[in-house]
C-alpha cells in the first residue's frame, strides 16, 4: 500500500462514512451496521468471508477498499501480564501499543503519531521527531489487531501512547468515533481517555465534541517556572491558560478531569510543590494520578525516592485533593513511553 492510498482503508470509516459511500454506490444504508459486524466483531480478514451480501457488491468492496493488517514485529509479556506489541506501518515505520489487564478488564494504549515534536524533556518519545501522524485507521488496527492476537475483549482505551493526540486532531476524534460505535468495537465513552500536554485550543474543541470521552491533562508541574524548563509546550500555553481550559471542560461537559503528574527527583516533589499544586488546582473537579517516573538512559532525571513520593500525596491528601500514587506496569519490559520503539530503530 502507498501512503496516499490511506483512504482505502476500510478501518479509518466511521458508520456515518460508509453510509455516504453505500448511498452513492446505490445500496441500502444498513449495509453499513452489516459491515461494521464483519469487521469488527467478526474480525474478517478478507471481504470474501461477508457472507450476506451480493459478489458483485463483494466485488466491489473489495475493489474500493483495502482490509489491512499491522505486523507485529515484536510481542513482550510482563510478568504483571502487561503486553507490548511493536508493529510495523505499511511504510516501515514502528509503532508500539500496550495492552493492560486490570480487575475491570482489559485496557490498550495507542500510538497516535510516529516520533512526536512536543519535546517533554523527560520523555523518551520525543528523542524521535515526529515523522507523520498516524491515520485513523491505523489507530483502529492496533486495538483490533491486540485484541486479536491476545485473544481479549478490550473494554478501555486510553489515548497515551507515543505522539500528541491533539496534534493529530481529525484523525483522533474519527478513531474515537469508530471505535465507540456499539456494533462494533463498542468501547463506551466513558471507557476512553484521551491524554494531551496542553494543547489549549484543542482542548476547548475537545470539550464541545458530543462523545463523553475522558481527558487527562500532563501537567507535572505546579508552576511555570517548573513547567517551562520541562515541557517546551508551556511557552505557547502557560499554566493559567491551561486551567482556563481545564475549567471550561469541566464546565461544559460536568466530567471530572485526570491531572498526571510524573515525580522528578529534585525537580518537581518537594513538600512545597505539593502545596503550590493543591493550590493551583483547588476547587477543580480533578483528580490527580502521581506517577513513578521511568527512568530513560539518555535522560538525567530520576524518579524520586519512595519517601517523597509518600509526602508528596500525603500534602495533597491532607489538603483535599483527589490523589492517587499510581502503581506501575511492565517495568521489565520497556513500557515507559517510547522505550521499546527506541531500543529498535538504534
Ligand atoms: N502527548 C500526550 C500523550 C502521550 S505521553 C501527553 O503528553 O499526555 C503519556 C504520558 O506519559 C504523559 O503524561 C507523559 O508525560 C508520560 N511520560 C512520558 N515519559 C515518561 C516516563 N519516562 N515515565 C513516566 N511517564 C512518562
Amino acid at each position: 500500500m502507498k501512503l496516499g492510498d490511506y483512504m482505502k482503508s476500510i478501518y479509518g470509516y466511521t458508520e456515518e462514512m460508509l453510509k455516504e459511500y453505500l448511498k452513492s454506490n446505490n445500496q441500502k444504508p444498513f449495509r453499513a451496521a452489516q459491515l461494521i459486524e464483519w469487521l469488527y466483531r467478526h474480525k474478517i480478514s478478507s471481504f470474501d468471508e461477508i457472507t450476506n451480501m451480493k459478489k458483485d457488491f463483494i466485488l466491489q468492496l473489495k475493489n474500493d477498499f483495502t482490509i489491512d493488517e499491522l505486523e507485529c514485529v515484536t510481542h513482550q509479556k510482563s510478568s504483571d501480564g502487561t503486553q507490548k506489541f511493536l508493529f510495523k506501518l505499511a511504510d516501515g515505520n514502528l509503532i508500539e501499543t500496550v495492552l493492560m489487564c486490570h480487575d475491570y478488564g482489559y485496557s490498550v494504549c495507542v500510538t497516535t503519531q510516529v516520533g512526536c515534536n512536543m519535546g517533554c524533556q523527560f520523555c523518551a518519545s520525543g528523542m524521535k521527531k515526529k515523522l507523520r501522524n498516524l491515520e485513523a485507521f491505523e489507530i483502529v488496527l492496533q486495538i483490533l489487531t491486540v485484541s486479536k492476537l491476545a485473544d481479549v475483549r478490550v473494554s478501555h482505551v486510553v489515548v497515551m501512547g507515543i505522539g500528541e493526540p491533539f496534534d493529530n486532531y481529525d484523525n483522533v476524534i474519527r478513531f474515537l468515533k469508530i471505535i465507540n460505535n456499539p456494533l462494533g468495537l463498542e468501547i463506551g465513552a466513558r471507557h476512553i481517555t484521551v491524554s494531551t500536554c496542553g494543547l489549549v485550543d484543542k482542548i476547548y474543541e475537545y470539550s464541545d465534541f458530543d462523545l463523553q470521552v475522558n481527558l487527562a491533562i500532563s501537567l507535572h508541574a505546579p508552576n511555570n517556572e517548573i513547567r517551562n524548563q520541562i515541557m517546551n509546550i508551556n511557552k505557547a500555553y502557560p499554566i493559567e491558560k491551561l486551567i482556563d481550559a481545564i475549567k471550561y471542560y469541566i464546565d461544559k461537559t460536568n466530567r471530572r478531569v485526570t491531572i498526571e503528574y510524573i515525580l522528578l527527583q529534585g525537580i518537581n516533589d518537594s513538600k512545597q510543590n505539593a502545596n503550590e499544586l493543591a493550590n493551583l488546582l483547588h476547587g477543580l473537579n480533578v483528580y490527580v494520578n502521581l506517577i513513578p517516573y521511568n527512568e530513560v538512559i539518555e535522560k538525567p532525571y530520576k524518579r524520586s525516592k519512595p519517601e517523597d513520593m509518600v509526602s508528596f500525596f500525603d500534602v495533597l491528601k491532607k489538603r483535599r485533593i483527589n490523589v492517587q500514587l499510581r502503581r506501575e506496569q511492565g517495568g521489565d519490559i520497556d513500557a515507559a513511553c517510547g522505550q521499546l520503539r527506541s531500543k529498535h530503530i538504534k
